[in-house]
């Protein structure tokens, strides 16, 4: 018999096994909080930076989806999200990554900056390596954390652990949830040696790191490494976005994203292609009006993502 949940005083075998797993694939990371969701993740983050540096000041990127919690959501650009509840967090300050100059809103009054290396919600926006490496300077000068919320990026799906590995930089704490516990809900936020210390107590969360969830991360992170899912979606990413523009499609204003994390842009409303390729049987997302957001499940077979992609080419063809 074994527990499925229990205080994390106890039974402490599979949390230690977790522990050990995460240790191994952010190198960065002294100390882990496990928590039950993405939005649980950010806010954990956030509230460590604040706590840690003394200062009230957030920022976060333009287009960014950080979670529908009002710690996340006053960190979340986008205003189909916000609205509902404003005004959130005052002191959260926005950041174009487009523009080089927006670096210097963070200051020596910022506890943090929050960002996703390739913005989900956003639609699928891949943040410039130059810009985050900037970031990362600009965080260290002022005595800032880089946050860097991997919710969606994280485990495998862009074709390494994580997005940050990519742009050469090392976060200060990092937030995952998601694919974490293939289905089982977990999150976590692995932190680096700028962060704390912390008064004892100052977090916690009942089910956090529960044994059944933290089973179920260290059993999706064996098979990641044992099935080779890193190479496998950086291969099949390629192959798609090659595949796509190879079609010519009249529709399509761009193809872009990193792995298996796709965005189609479209020249026109994405609604109705989704709708069109259900009734195919094959599920996307939108991110935003008009992308079409493809995040196959990392296990996919050839043949099966072949399908797929042919059924959406003929659907942006028609
Ligand atoms: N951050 C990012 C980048 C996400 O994509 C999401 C969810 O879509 C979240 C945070 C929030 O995660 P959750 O829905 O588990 O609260």
């Amino acid at each position: 018999q074994s527990l499925i949940s229990c205080f994390r005083a106890f039974a402490k075998e599979k949390r230690s096994s977790l522990y050990s797993e995460l240790k191994c694939i952010l190198p960065f990371a002294r100390k882990f909080l496990l928590c039950n969701s993405g939005t649980e993740a950010v806010e954990a983050a956030l509230k460590f930076a604040l706590v840690t540096t003394g200062r009230a000041k957030a920022c976060y990127l333009s287009s960014s989806f950080h979670g529908r919690s009002l710690g996340a959501l006053s960190l979340t650009a986008q205003q189909k999200h916000r609205d509902c509840v404003a005004p959130i967090l005052p002191t959260m300050v926005a950041l174009n990554p487009s523009d080089n100059a927006s670096i210097s809103l963070v200051d020596g009054e910022t506890a943090a900056v929050f960002v996703e290396i390739v913005q989900g919600e956003g639609g699928i926006k891949l943040v410039d390596i130059d810009y985050l490496q900037r970031l990362e300077v600009r965080c260290h000068e002022q005595g800032a954390l880089l946050v860097v919320d991997e919710i969606q990026t994280g485990f495998g799906r862009t074709g390494s652990w994580f997005a940050y590995e990519r742009a050469d930089i090392v976060p200060d704490m990092v937030c995952m949830a998601k694919a974490m516990g293939s289905g089982v809900p977990i999150g976590a936020v692995a932190m680096g040696e700028r962060v704390g210390p912390m008064p004892h107590g100052v977090h916690g969360s009942t089910f956090g790191g529960n044994p059944l969830a933290a089973a179920a991360a260290v059993a999706t992170i064996e098979t990641i490494r044992e099935e080779g899912v890193l190479g496998r979606a950086e291969q099949f990413g390629v192959m798609a976005i090659k595949r796509l523009n190879e079609a010519n499609l009249r529709a399509v204003r761009e193809v872009r994203g990193q792995g298996l994390m796709i965005g189609i842009e479209l020249r026109k409303r994405v609604v109705p292609l989704l709708r069109r390729l259900q009734t195919r049987g094959v599920l996307a997302l939108a991110a935003g009006p008009t992308v079409l957001r493809l995040l196959p499940p990392l296990i996919i077979g050839e043949d099966d993502w072949n399908r797929a992609l042919s059924m959406i080419i003929e659907e942006l063809q028609s």
